[in-house]
């Protein structure tokens, strides 16, 4: 942010009564992450605030400081709906439109509210009063210890900041180890842990967080690998009964789609979920890259999604069946992009 951004910003917040934080649908560890360090944050400020979530996130989210205070759109929409109303700035945190926060967009629109975006997805929309977007960054937890640090207030980052921001930095990262972890990545874990983070704790808490039949759908979602030797594509599919017959609970799969990117020599992996609930039918889709294959525009151009040059989500309204075959088609045409 540049200096008349950060003065706006301080105006923004020294006039602001009322406080809406906002992260997308289907709420991820940076999405949570950021929005509950923020709203620490503002609270250690004197700040009313509140963070209204579209809707459920995983249980191994739930330990997060703060959380069961977080208003669920989709249950509480009452409450949610008049405070949204009542704001008079509202902060969304992880995404560039309002389309991703599913069916709070048409009260977004018709706030009063002034926005403010803190974001690292490619084209923001421009409806914010001060934009904070940089696809460079790790995490959108990253850029709320930036935004933190622009408001000159580093030393007051409580240990309930600093645990909630480690955990986005990490999850988005895959425990930094993506090409966007950078030096000032970790140098922000650093003084995270200086703030009193529990790393060790943090880790524990997300990732050894298994249920017996999450592993056994691990193991359902590794049988199901196919693999595009040809285009150094990999992909897996889930139907909706065998995530049924595992038990599937929200959060399941999380970083099951990276298990095609570990195998040698695959650059783009992919994995297609079939929708578990009876209303809607569609195909929830993940895809990752490794290098200059852009998975962004991969998902914008042919499955109405979008995400980062390397991490990026999509939909289908087509079978599993035929999605996957599409999928297959698609990979061929973009041969040259896949292979050396
Ligand atoms: P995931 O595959 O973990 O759901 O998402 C990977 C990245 O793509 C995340 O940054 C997420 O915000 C973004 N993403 C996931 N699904 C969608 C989608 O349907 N539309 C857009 N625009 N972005 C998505
Ligand atoms: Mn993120």
């Amino acid at each position: 942010m540049n200096t008349q951004e950060i003065t706006l910003l301080k105006d923004l917040l020294a006039n602001a009564k009322n406080i809406i934080i906002i992260p997308h649908k289907n709420p991820d560890g940076d999405a949570m992450g950021s929005t509950l360090g923020l709203w620490h944050y503002l609270k250690s400020k004197g700040h009313n605030a509140t963070i209204i979530s579209p809707n459920d996130y995983p249980t191994f989210l739930k330990w997060l400081p703060g959380e069961s205070e977080v208003l669920k759109f989709d249950s509480e929409y009452d409450v949610a709906i008049r405070k949204i109303k009542e704001a008079d700035l509202i902060f969304t945190l992880d995404f560039n439109d309002f389309s991703r926060t599913d069916r709070i967009q048409p009260y977004l629109e018709a706030a009063s509210a002034k926005f403010v975006m803190i974001d690292h997805h490619q084209s923001p929309s421009d409806y914010a009063t001060v934009t904070y977007s940089d696809a460079t960054m790790s995490s959108t937890c990253e850029m709320v210890y930036h935004f933190i640090n622009y408001l000159g207030d580093t030393a007051n980052i409580t240990k309930e900041i600093a645990d909630c921001l480690y955990t986005g930095i990490m999850t988005d990262t895959g425990s930094f180890r993506f090409a966007s972890t950078t030096s000032t990545t970790h140098r922000v874990i650093a003084a995270l842990i200086d703030c009193g983070a529990e790393n060790a704790a943090i880790h524990s808490n997300i990732y050894d967080a298994n249920s017996i039949s999450r592993l056994h759908l691990l193991g359902c979602a590794l049988k199901n690998l196919t693999v595009l030797t040809e285009y150094n594509t990999a992909y897996i599919t889930l139907s909706k009964e065998e995530l049924t017959s595992y038990n599937f609970e929200k959060g399941d799969t999380e970083g099951f789609v990276n298990y095609g990117l570990s195998l040698t020599g695959i650059k783009f992996a992919a994995i297609f979920i079939e929708n578990i609930n009876s209303d809607e039918a569609f195909v929830k889709i993940s895809l990752r890259s490794k290098g200059n294959f852009d998975v962004n525009l991969f998902s914008r151009s042919h499955f109405n999604g979008g995400g980062h040059i390397n991490a990026a989500g999509g939909r289908s309204d087509l079978s599993l069946e035929e999605t996957t075959k599409r999928f297959e088609e698609l990979v061929k045409y973009h041969q040259d992009q896949l292979v050396d």
